[in-house]
């Protein structure tokens, strides 16, 4: 999608407890900068369909399919039987195949490691979530990593293309080849082939690719994450390794995410729907703000995204104006009016 041509329309999905806070804070600090955006709002509380499954609404749907691009909020998944998460619902709806999570250190937020900036990008439809689980006899259990050169192909595609784009200095693929050698094998020889293919850009941009070992950047990134830039992993080392990653900035709270699917992507923060400070004018809008950031750079309108992302790191750095998750005690609106101060 390209920003020029009038408004975008971007669906919106509010989302549970501090999701609708949170949300009005995102629609606000873009109103303050006419971002050429429009946001259809869709409630997505979940619906029974005619098999007895939770499901989301239609109305989701529709708009989802007519605006490709949404930004969420966080969803309560009602526990008990018969209820899928509603996340997954949304994956499989939308072919989110991709799921990518920057996570930068914020200056002004003191962490263990100073200043962190890896990117994580992880398969989200197969590996070892393919669901494929069974019993062979009565104490023996199979569970099926399933790796496909498609699904392989794509998240790489996106992979190089993102890191081209967005500047990056390198691109590590992670595996564990030397147990894992035909599945791993093979997503490492898509990763390659992709590499090979995209050569030319890549030098061009100042990109390198390498191959780790998942043990090594394990032990590696809590040595020192400078050593990585963008890790492209398949789903179950990606699951693990990008909350780590979150954990090196100071959390999921901070910590944006975009879900990137065959016809359309959906962006959303890391962190849950905090029902215990819900309601209260007391949450962080920071990482549905930085998820804002993702979707902006998606809709090509990086201009936006830069001045949003240089006014949450005034406020929190300079204006020393926080949330109470981050020591400080500005409620989220008071927060977000300073942020919009910021601005310019
Ligand atoms: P859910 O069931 O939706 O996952 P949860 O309580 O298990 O909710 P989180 O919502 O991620 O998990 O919350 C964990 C803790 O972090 C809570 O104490 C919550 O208040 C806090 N928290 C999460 N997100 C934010 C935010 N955006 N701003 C401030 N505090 C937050
Ligand atoms: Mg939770």
């Amino acid at each position: 999608g390209k920003g020029s041509k009038g408004p975008r329309l971007i669906t919106l999905m509010p989302g549970d407890g501090i999701g609708p806070e949170i949300s009005m804070a995102v629609l606000e600090v873009l109103d303050a900068m006419k971002a050429p955006l429009i946001f259809e709002p869709v409630d997505v509380t979940p619906v029974m369909n005619s098999n007895g499954q939770t499901t989301i609404p239609d109305a989701v749907i529709e708009s989802m399919n007519r605006t490709k691009v949404g930004l969420k909020g966080p969803l309560m998944t009602p526990v008990g039987t018969g209820f899928r998460s509603l996340n997954l619902t949304l994956r499989q709806l939308f072919n989110l195949y991709a799921n990518i999570r920057p996570c930068k250190s914020l200056p002004g937020v003191e962490t263990v490691y100073g200043d962190v900036d890896v990117v994580t990008i992880r398969e989200n439809t197969e590996g070892e979530y393919s669901g494929l689980e069974h019993t062979l006899v009565n104490g023996v259990v199979q569970s099926i990593k399933l790796i496909t050169r498609s699904a392989s192909m794509r998240v790489a595609e996106y992979c190089f293309k993102y890191a081209i784009e967005m500047k990056r200095k390198q691109i590590t693929a992670v595996h564990e080849i030397n147990s894992m050698r035909m599945s791993d094998g093979l997503f490492i020889r898509c990763m390659r082939d992709t590499a090979k293919k995209y050569e030319k850009e890549m030098t061009a941009a100042g990109v390198k690719y390498e191959e780790v070992t998942l043990k090594t950047v394990c032990l590696k990134i809590v040595e020192d994450p400078k050593r990585f830039d963008v890790l492209i992993l398949p789903n179950l080392y990606g699951d693990i390794i990008s909350d780590t990653c979150a954990g090196l900035i100071g959390g999921l709270g901070l910590t944006p995410s975009g879900n990137i699917g065959t016809s359309g992507a959906i962006f959303e923060s890391v962190h849950g729907t905090a029902p215990d400070i819900a309601g209260k004018d007391l949450a962080n809008p920071t990482a549905l703000l930085l998820s804002t950031v993702m979707l902006l750079h998606y809709v090509d309108l990086p201009t936006y995204a830069d001045a949003i992302e240089k006014a949450i790191v005034k406020t929190v750095k300079d204006d020393n104006v926080r949330t109470i998750d981050l020591g400080g005690n500005a409620k989220c609106s008071e927060y977000t009016q300073a942020l919009i101060k910021n601005l310019k």
